[in-house]
């Protein structure tokens, strides 16, 4: 088997290669001057795909996205003899990617790389965009470049074992997907769930490589992300807010995100469809609430980036399908939340 024709976006030179194999990767580099970064469990679980790869295996977590792994993965570069013209390759989930194209862009002021994301969450989202970086102390992609990788290639064949939890987690960002700009998605999702998409590869297959396409278009109007990239964060202000105050995963606190944004929806845009997209939440194992106390979650809130003035830019829906960027009072964000808060726990 060779690679398929890759597919490409106007304005992002990043090729992507969907329904692939990690077995053509010699077509796209030189295997014998390119470095594969991964984590321990990803490489002990597919041994064999790693074998003739040279290959640094970093730890598994969010808690070693930080410069402490970078310098480390430069020695271990510098150590391998890695020059200008070497490739790195992350295979991993979104901490590996980041982390990789972060080492990428900065190592000998910037090397070549590729991405083969193995989560869910990596394939739909995290590969793509060209935005690398890491954590500083709670202070979470606080430094990072914005630079695009060479290709990206699915290899579906890795999801096997992936962890229950973390199909869930991605599906919320294909849920959001779906409710921002694909009500044809959504539709899908409906008549479908984790398990038959586990069953049917080539269903699978497609709803990554039309979430893939949709976020790189996205990102190729909007870079830098002045304007419709911020349709992204649909879900994330909440979300964002109650994932540094609880223990939960993003995709969780998305979920309960997305929620909130549609009820706040309801009341700015007369939406109507929020019990579609809470049943769509809970069909794929995500939770819609939490009991969590208002005033601690709104000033996390208030302390984040996207803060103007007594205002925050809030993503709404004016329907599935169609997000919008709306200016939300803080006032009314806190007594809003202070109601939600107390809502159908
Ligand atoms: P992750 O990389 O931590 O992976 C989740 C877990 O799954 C880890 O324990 C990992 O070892 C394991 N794993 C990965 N692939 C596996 C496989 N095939 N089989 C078994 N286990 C596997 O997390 P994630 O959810 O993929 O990504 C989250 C990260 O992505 C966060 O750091 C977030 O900031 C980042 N992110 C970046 C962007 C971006 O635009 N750059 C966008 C979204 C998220
Ligand atoms: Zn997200």
């Amino acid at each position: 088997m060779t690679l398929p024709k890759p597919y490409q976006q106007k304005n992002i030179s990043t090729k992507l290669y969907f329904q692939s194999s990690i077995n053509n990767l010699n077509e796209l580099v030189d295997i014998n001057n390119a470095i594969i970064i991964t984590d321990e469990n990803v490489f002990e679980k597919h041994s064999p795909k790693f074998k003739s790869l040279n290959t640094i295996v970093i730890n598994a977590g969010e808690e070693f996205k930080v410069q402490e792994t970078v310098n480390s993965i430069i020695e271990q570069l510098v150590n391998a003899n890695a020059n200008r013209k070497t490739f790195l390759i992350g295979i991993g989930g979104g901490v590996v990617t980041d982390i990789t194209g972060y080492v990428a862009s900065v190592f000998m002021r910037g090397i070549s790389f590729g991405f083969i994301p193995t989560t869910i969450l990596g394939l739909v989202d995290a590969s793509i965009g060209g935005k690398n970086g890491v954590n500083v102390g709670l202070f979470k992609n606080i430094i990072g470049t914005i630079n695009q990788p060479k290709f990206i290639l699915h290899d579906i064949s890795f999801l096997k074992t992936l962890p229950v939890q973390e199909w869930s987690n991605g599906f919320a960002e294909i849920i959001k997907h779906a409710a921002i700009g694909n009500k044809k998605m959504f539709a899908e999702l409906q008549n479908n769930s984790i398990k038959i998409y586990q069953k049917d590869i080539k269903l699978l297959g497609n709803l990554l490589e039309q979430n893939a396409k949709q976020k790189l278009k996205v990102v190729a109007k909007d870079v830098y992300e002045k304007g419709d990239r911020k349709h992204l964060n649909f879900g994330h202000t909440l979300g964002h807010a109650v994932e540094n105050t609880y223990q939960i995963s993003h995709g969780q606190a998305i979920s309960i995100g997305m929620h909130f944004a549609c009820k706040l929806s309801e009341e700015v845009l007369n939406f109507s469809q929020t019990k579609e997209v809470n049943e769509l939440l809970v069909q794929y194992s995500l939770p819609t609430h939490i009991n969590f106390k208002p005033k601690k979650v709104f000033d996390v809130l208030v302390m984040d980036k996207k803060r103007e003035q007594g205002f925050v830019h809030f993503i709404l829906l004016e329907k599935i399908g169609k997000a919008v960027i709306k200016k939300v009072s803080l006032k009314e964000l806190k007594s809003f939340l202070i109601s939600f808060s107390k809502d159908e726990i």
